[in-house]
C-alpha cells in the first residue's frame, strides 16, 4: 500500500473532473525537506520555525536562523515556502525564555504576542528571513493575529528589518508577500478587514477549533469534544474564503483538517485549492483527489452546510469518503 502510494509522488493531484489541488507540506525542521520533496510537495506552505529555537541554550542569531532558512528556501527551487514567525508560548517553551506560570497558557503571552513585545527578537527572525528571501520564492506569516493593529505593528518592524538591510546593503525580496494565519474566532469574524491588511490567508484550524469551540486542543478529557467538522466551523470557513476572495488574496488551509482527506468536498465546496499538510498525509490526500468527481464533492458539501450536527457532517463526509474507494 505505501509503495502504491509513492508512485504517486510525481502524479499531479487533480479530480476526476479536472480540479487541480496544490498540495504543499509542512515542516518543523531541514530534515524534512527531503521527504517533502520526494512526496512530491509543491511547496511548503508552513515552516514552524520555533524548532529553530528549541533544543538550545539561547536564541539563534540572526545568521544562524539565516542558514536554515535559506537552506530550505533554496532547496524548494522555483516553489513557495512559507515561513513562519516565531509561534511559542501555549504548550511550547523554550529553556532559556522563562515565560511566566500561566493559569490559561493557550490564551496567554503566545506567539505573535510575544513578538511584538520582544521586538528585537522578532526583529532578528523577519531580517534572518528577509535575507533568505534572496535565493528563493518565500513568503511570511504571523501566527495567532487577534487583530488589524497587530498586523501593523508586525509590518512596521518587518519595515525596519527592511531598512537595516538596506543600509547594510544586503539584498531581499523587498515584495515578500505577508499573511496571516486564521486560527482566532476574532480574525475570522474581521476576516474582511484583515484581508486589507494581509497578501495572503492561512487556516489553521488545529487552534481554530480549539478556540471556537474552547475545547482545549491538549486537553485528553475532553478530545471527544473537539470537532473539526462542527457547523460553527463551516460557517467559519465560508466566512474566511468570501472575505478573501472579495479582497482577491489567496486562501489556503494548514491546520490539521487538510490531512485529513474527509474534508477535501468542504475546500472543493468552498473554491479553496491550496492545502498544506504533514508529510505523511500528502500521498493519501492526493490518492483521494484523484478519486474524487469536483462536481460530486461539492454537491455533498452542499449537504454538510444544510446540518445540524457535528456527528451528521463527519458521517456524511465519512460515507463520501468511502462510496470513491
Ligand atoms: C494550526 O493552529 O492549525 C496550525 C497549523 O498551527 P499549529 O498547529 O502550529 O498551532
Ligand atoms: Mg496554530
Amino acid at each position: 500500500k505505501k509503495e502504491q502510494l509513492e508512485l504517486l509522488s510525481t502524479v499531479e493531484s487533480v479530480t476526476k473532473d479536472g480540479t487541480h489541488m496544490r498540495l504543499s507540506a509542512n515542516i518543523s525542521s531541514v530534515k524534512e525537506l527531503d521527504m517533502a520533496v520526494k512526496y512530491g510537495a509543491l511547496g511548503v506552505g508552513l515552516f514552524r520555525t520555533e524548532f529553530l529555537y528549541m533544543d538550545r541554550s539561547t536564541f539563534p542569531s540572526e545568521d544562524e536562523q539565516f542558514e536554515v532558512y535559506r537552506q530550505v528556501v533554496q532547496k524548494m527551487g522555483g516553489r513557495s515556502t512559507v515561513i513562519r514567525t516565531l509561534d511559542i508560548g501555549g504548550d511550547k517553551q523554550l529553556d532559556y525564555f522563562p515565560l511566566p506560570q500561566e493559569d490559561n497558557p493557550f490564551l496567554g503571552f503566545r506567539a505573535i504576542r510575544i513578538s511584538l513585545e520582544r521586538q528585537e527578537l522578532f526583529q532578528t527572525q523577519l531580517t534572518a528571513i528577509l535575507r533568505a528571501s534572496a535565493y528563493g520564492k518565500t513568503k511570511i506569516m504571523y501566527p495567532m493575529i487577534s487583530s488589524v493593529e497587530e498586523v501593523r505593528q508586525a509590518n512596521q518592524i518587518l519595515r525596519r528589518a527592511m531598512a537595516d538591510l538596506d543600509a547594510r546593503g544586503i539584498p531581499y525580496d523587498a515584495d515578500i508577500p505577508v499573511g496571516v494565519m486564521i486560527e482566532i474566532p476574532a480574525a475570522v469574524v474581521i476576516a474582511d478587514l484583515l484581508a486589507e491588511e494581509s497578501d495572503f490567508f492561512s487556516i489553521g484550524t488545529n487552534d481554530l477549533v480549539q478556540y471556537v469551540l474552547a475545547v482545549d486542543r491538549m486537553n485528553e478529557q475532553i478530545a471527544h469534544m473537539y470537532h473539526p467538522y462542527h457547523p460553527a466551523i463551516l460557517r467559519m470557513l465560508r466566512t474566511i474564503v468570501e472575505a478573501a476572495r472579495h479582497a482577491k488574496i489567496p486562501v489556503s488551509v494548514c491546520g490539521e483538517m487538510a490531512g485529513d482527506e474527509r474534508s477535501i468536498p468542504l475546500w472543493l465546496g468552498l473554491g479553496v485549492h491550496d492545502l498544506s499538510m504533514s508529510i505523511q498525509s500528502l500521498l493519501r490526500v492526493k490518492h483521494r483527489i484523484l478519486n474524487t468527481t469536483a462536481a460530486e464533492a461539492k454537491s455533498a458539501a452542499q449537504q454538510c452546510y444544510k446540518l445540524a450536527t457535528s456527528t451528521e457532517i463527519e458521517k456524511l463526509l465519512t460515507d463520501f469518503n468511502e462510496s470513491g474507494r
